[in-house]
């Protein structure tokens, strides 16, 4: 890890507050950064104070004035680049999200090479930013819509996808023409000082203005001052629903632009016609994948009871075999959860899922011992339950599975749908009325709906997002690009007289 650090130039005491090249003085609290696989001290980041904020704010509204005349394709060129510089940095980059973060090392490399692929989305996009042509109503015009930059978006990250999230939106907000001020989260800023680190090298080798990639690490005070400041068109949050509400309110208290990516509660349902052991594969990759802490990690699977007690079992002999540890160690399936605070919430809501009727039928726990020092490793869990159980309605991030049964295929949709969140969804099934059934528009309400895939590991290429408590927001593919800009109707009178629309005459 010592060669990683050295090569992001982090050292025991580090600024988190930068304009791209320049690294200012942070004033603010330091954070201890701690790794979660073994209770390590990484570093620490001094976090930005107010006036480093508005520094941060003024530089990045300069970087814009000159940044949204940059042609597209040209800003495009910069973000090809980047994507270079993330293919040589994947593996250092990878592997210290992983000693950050404590997901596995091939989720760490993954998550870099969804950065990868976005990068090569937003070059394409570069040239494709395009409006429609409408034909006027009126002789001798011409109609059409163009988009423009929006000016300061501002990226509020959650610590489960600690450097892809922020990929999504700065690849995508800077081909627009906009400027980023990144908040990352408190529990992982060192990735993202190696990410404007490696931003930097690309910015300076193609004179990109000052202030087009923006830091500024902090806790929410700092994500609270971005919320309710009027110089940032956009704020795109990602995190819990109770942040994202938070953030909602104050940027719409503003009639600014929020693009929220929240909590998700997230289910497949096992048809009668699933392929079980396909299934399984799914199931078990959604629940325990990242240690349960992805928005998309699937949460409660709803079994048709004629193959629940068969699916069951199954499940019960898989969690068998997982392999808990170090997650840098590739024979590992699962590691650590972030924090010990995350580890109080597991063992907290096993309590209240037993107190509210739930039977464990894979028991919980926090293990200990060698290789568990850090206090933060803990055994899936799998619990049979109703879903109208609060506990099942509220989004636990940790390996906890609920198990609900299902008689018909409505009954399975209105299960699924009924939580508060939703975000991602999926149906085993090889029977296509069921499946074009969930799809439909009386189908599941989420953002995603996948059919023969588990709920987690969506490619960058869709709009990515979901809707209820999950707050709506798309970003990635697709034509999520739009968020990040202003569109404006353009009406050119080419005739030699000025007729008004709908026929209105007023003569001199
Ligand atoms: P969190 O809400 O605690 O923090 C997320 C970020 O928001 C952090 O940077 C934090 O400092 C900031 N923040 C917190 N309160 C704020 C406020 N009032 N105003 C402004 N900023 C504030 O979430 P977390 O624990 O880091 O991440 C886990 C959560 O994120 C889960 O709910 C998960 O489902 C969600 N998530 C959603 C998606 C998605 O795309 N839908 C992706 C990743 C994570």
């Amino acid at each position: 890890m010592e060669t990683i650090l050295q090569r992001f130039d982090i050292r025991e005491n580090n600024s988190g507050v930068s304009t791209g090249a320049q690294w200012l003085k942070a004033t603010g609290a330091a954070l201890a950064v701690d790794s979660p696989v073994d209770g390590k001290h990484i570093a620490n980041v001094t976090t930005a104070d107010r006036a480093n904020y508005d520094a941060v704010v003024s530089q990045a509204e300069k970087a814009f004035q000159e940044w949204r005349q940059w042609p597209a394709p040209r800003r495009g060129e910069v973000v090809r680049q980047m994507g270079q510089a993330l293919r040589d940095n994947k593996e250092a980059l990878g592997r210290l999200v992983s000693y950050e973060m404590g997901k596995s090392l091939q989720e760490g490399y993954g998550e870099v090479q969804e950065m990868i692929d976005i990068c090569d989305f937003a070059v394409g996009l570069s040239r494709q930013l395009h409006g429609l042509t409408m034909h006027s109503e009126r002789p001798g015009h011409r109609m059409y819509e163009q988009w423009h930059p929006l000016g300061i978006v501002g990226i509020i990250s959650a610590f489960n996808f600690p450097v892809a999230v922020w990929s999504w939106n700065s690849m995508l907000a800077w081909v627009c023409g906009d400027v980023c001020i990144w908040k990352p989260s408190e529990k992982t800023p060192l990735t993202a000082i190696a990410c404007q680190r490696i931003t930097a090298q690309v910015f300076a080798a193609n004179g990109v203005p000052e202030g087009v990639s923006c830091l500024v690490a902090g806790e929410r005070n700092v994500g609270e001052w971005m919320a309710n400041d009027a110089r940032v068109p956009l704020v795109s949050a990602t995190g819990s629903t109770r942040m994202g509400k938070s953030v909602g309110a104050a940027v719409g208290a503003r009639l600014g632009r929020a693009l929220l990516e929240l909590g998700g509660n997230n289910a497949i349902i096992i048809s009668k016609d699933a392929d079980l052991d396909m299934s399984l594969i799914g199931c078990v990759f959604g629940a325990v994948g990242t240690a349960g802490q992805r928005c998309t990690s699937t949460r409660r699977l709803i079994i048709h009871d004629s193959v629940y007690d068969a699916f069951r079992d199954k499940l019960v002999k898989a969690y068998a075999q997982l392999r808990i540890g170090d997650p840098l160690d590739e024979n590992n399936h699962v590691g650590p959860l972030i924090d010990k605070a995350a580890v109080s919430q597991y063992l907290q809501s096993i309590e209240q899922c037993k107190a509210q009727g739930g039977r464990f039928i894979v028991e919980g726990g926090v293990l200990e011992g060698k290789g568990y020092e850090s206090g933060c490793y803990v055994k899936p869990a799998i619990a049979e339950v109703e879903n109208s159980f609060p506990i099942v309605q509220h989004e636990t991030f940790a390996p906890i599975l609920y198990l609900i049964r299902y008689k018909s295929m409505e009954e399975a949709i209105a299960l699924q749908n009924g939580v508060p969140q939703g975000l991602s969804s999926a149906i085993m099934t090889l029977n296509l009325r069921e499946a074009e059934q969930f799809l439909s528009a009386g189908g599941s309400d989420c953002g995603i709906a996948n059919v023969n895939i588990g709920t987690s590991g969506a490619e960058i290429g869709g709009a990515f997002g979901g809707e209820k408590e999950t707050g709506g927001g798309r970003e990635s593919g697709s034509d999520a690009w739009r968020a990040y800009m202003r569109r404006q109707t353009n009406t050119i009178n080419f005739s030699t007289k000025l007729p008004l629309a709908q026929g209105i005459k007023f003569d001199l």
